[in-house]
């Protein structure tokens, strides 16, 4: 539970008035570029894209490392309604995903509906408005009916706790955040991780540093990357002949899409891939004793599959150590492996990944009854609804949310596969005239949803192929992959079944019991006299009865309210005549009202069948 610390501000007023928007699309990636774009087209105008970075592009904003490039081709790794006919190469650069990034956006003049620098801090539900109140990091508050979150998965970075890391006197830092002004030319250098990122950088690295120490903890296994400078007279086929542009993304389409067989089949498949990878191991790498270290002992596809053609040699040359022992700890001047060997460095470099779901968990979101996201998917583990919706949390949408991307095919083709039933779905609430606005899944939807994605990644590669990956949390569940081919999401997302949602207006909620006037809270020993504004309802499924609402602007419940949410002291409401009832004080609206929430004691009288207040 928080409260945040600009509960105290808000509480006196605000300066600015809160922004009231239809949506708030968070990140301006491809995510956040295709939700524009889709809205726009619905006639959805009142809208803004909030982004942390300084211009559109997600990842390939974030990550400029030396040889960052796609690893899926571009023709698929673009959007449908966007195509491009003159890519460079068949895996376009960094450099060219970011521009056509920023050219789409361009092209659909989303600059003028996006606020750039500032970060979305918290995002709160306002049940008795239907809307989200998110709190950004320039301090001001946007009040939005909808919000469409696309966050991604691969941008908050992975910083091991490496013991003495504080000691090291050089400079380190994370691939998504590389430093351009670190000349690595003449340079010891240290590169930690051989990933999917490391494995582009480190050819890279290997030809400026004059020494570089590369820390595996587990070989990858690698195929060649096939990567194709396309030529002008391909370009001009590719723009002037009719269908040929489509031609080209649906064979890099199923091209891409048959690995399906090797992630759900693995001991029918895997053999081959293996055999293909081994092969390209073989013509890069002479020494056996190298090949042996450099060979995985896991099920090909059970982590993340790497392509390059480049990375081998680098491996093999003069000024490169391959350190496999394991990173024992940071020292001033290096890094000492398991072995005792002190490497020295005057830069390391982290290619150690990326927080994927423990990410967005930083970001605090509390829903319906003041549940926080973090907590429940702590509690439960994550969940959703075909990676974009989840119970709890209504008017929220996300986009390649859990279980959306097996890595093998291009995630724009899941975000535009989402963003399609999105925007039926929130055009339930705001089409003009209509009479709801509030649009929840139901919980067994999402219960038995997620049965059956789980019941089909059973013998998936991610859980049988004898790895650990970024793939499964700490419980070894798979939260990431979409369990199957990429054209299942697409059937899914095709028609938004209102059956699998609840929509409801606060009129049409009127029928739920509740209590608006004086009561009293209890906080650290103090009866502070309060007026309230509550509700309540049984859960339909689990039935306990839950219950929350507001205690008006108050400020010495505000200043208690500190500590209770710092978990000192326990909260009790007691209105009048009836017994009192532990409380959760969650947070303030954007005008200082302080809401409370609880379940299973009820503060009110209940309708029969509710159950009694008892303490
Ligand atoms: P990653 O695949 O998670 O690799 C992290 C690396 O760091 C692994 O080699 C890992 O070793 C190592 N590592 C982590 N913690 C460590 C520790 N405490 N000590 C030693 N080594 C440690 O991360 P990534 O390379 O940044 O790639 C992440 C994802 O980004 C990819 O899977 C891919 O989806 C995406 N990506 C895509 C592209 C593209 O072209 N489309 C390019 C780059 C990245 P273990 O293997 O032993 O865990």
């Amino acid at each position: 539970m928080t409260i945040s610390p600009q509960l105290d501000t808000r509480a006196d007023g605000a300066s600015n008035p809160p922004r009231q928007l239809d949506v708030l699309v968070v990140g301006a990636g491809f995510s956040g570029i295709c939700a524009g774009v889709k809205l726009q087209e619905a006639g959805v105008r009142d809208f803004l894209i909030v982004e942390k970075g300084d211009d559109f592009g997600g990842t390939w904003w974030h990550n400029t490392y030396p040889g960052c490039a796609v690893d899926v081709t571009s023709p698929m790794y673009s959007f449908s309604f966007a195509q491009k006919s003159d890519w460079s190469n068949l895996f376009a650069p960094q450099p060219e995903l970011l521009a056509y990034a920023k050219r789409v956006a361009e092209d659909h003049g989303l600059a003028r509906r996006a606020r750039f620098g500032v970060a979305v801090e918290r995002l709160v539900f306002d049940e008795a408005a239907d809307r989200w109140d998110v709190f950004l990091s320039d301090g001001s508050v946007c009040r939005a009916r909808v919000v469409i979150g696309g966050f991604g998965g691969l941008h908050v970075p992975k910083i091991p706790e490496f013991e003495g890391l504080s000691r090291f006197q050089g400079q380190v830092f994370h691939s998504a955040q590389w430093r351009h002004d670190v000349d690595l030319r003449g340079k010891k250098v240290v590169v930690i991780g051989t990933g999917a990122s490391a494995v582009q950088f480190v050819p890279e690295v290997a030809k400026r540093a004059e020494r570089l120490t590369v820390f595996m903890r587990s070989p990858h296994w690698v195929l060649p990357r096939l990567d194709y400078a396309i030529k002008p007279w391909q370009h001009a086929i590719l723009k002037r002949v009719p269908g040929a542009r489509r031609l080209l993304r649906a064979g890099a389409y199923f091209l891409y899409e048959a690995f399906v067989f090797n992630l759900f089949f693995p001991k029918v498949f895997a053999r081959f891939f293996e055999a293909a990878a081994k092969a390209h191991l073989r013509s890069q790498v002479a020494d056996p004793q190298l090949r042996a270290l450099l060979t995985p002992d896991w099920r090909f596809g059970c982590k993340r599959v790497v392509m390059s053609s480049t990375y081998y040699p680098a491996l093999q040359r003069p000024n490169v150590i391959l350190e496999h022992s394991g990173v024992a700890e940071f020292a001033e001047r290096g890094v000492r492996s398991a072995d005792g060997t002190l490497h020295e460095a005057d830069v390391v470099v982290l290619g150690t990944g990326f927080e994927t779901t423990e990410g967005v968990l930083r970001l605090p979101i509390f829903g319906r009854g003041g549940r926080s996201l973090a907590e429940e998917w702590r509690a439960n583990g994550p969940e959703q609804f075909l990676g974009l919706g989840m119970h709890g949390f209504p008017n929220l949408f996300t986009l390649v949310g859990l279980n959306t991307t097996g890595g093998n095919q291009s995630v724009i083709f899941a975000i535009e596969a989402q963003m399609h039933y999105i925007g039926q779905a929130i055009g339930w609430i705001l089409a003009p005239g209509s009479r709801d606005t509030r649009v929840e899944l139901r919980e067994r939807v999402q219960r038995d949803y997620n049965r059956d994605v789980q019941r089909k990644l059973k013998t998936s590669v991610w859980l049988t192929g004898g790895c650990k990956s970024w793939y499964l949390d700490s419980k070894g569940r798979n939260a990431i992959a979409w369990p199957g081919f990429s054209a299942g999401l697409w059937w899914k997302t095709r028609k938004a079944k209102r059956a699998d949602w609840e929509l409801s207006s606060a009129q049409s909620r009127g029928s739920a019991e509740g209590y608006a006037g004086a009561a009293e809270v209890v906080l650290a020993g103090e009866r502070v006299p309060v007026a309230v504004d509550l509700r309540g309802h049984r859960d339909p499924l689990g039935g306990e009865y839950r219950w929350y609402g507001q205690i008006a602007k108050n400020a010495k419940v505000a200043e208690l309210a500190e500590r209770h949410a710092a978990g000192d002291v326990p909260a009790v409401l007691q209105l009048p005549g009836r017994e009192p009832v532990p409380a959760r004080l969650t947070d303030a609206d954007v005008e200082g009202n302080i809401r409370i929430a609880g379940a299973g004691a009820l503060p009110f009288a209940a309708r029969p069948g509710a159950p009694s207040a008892r303490v």
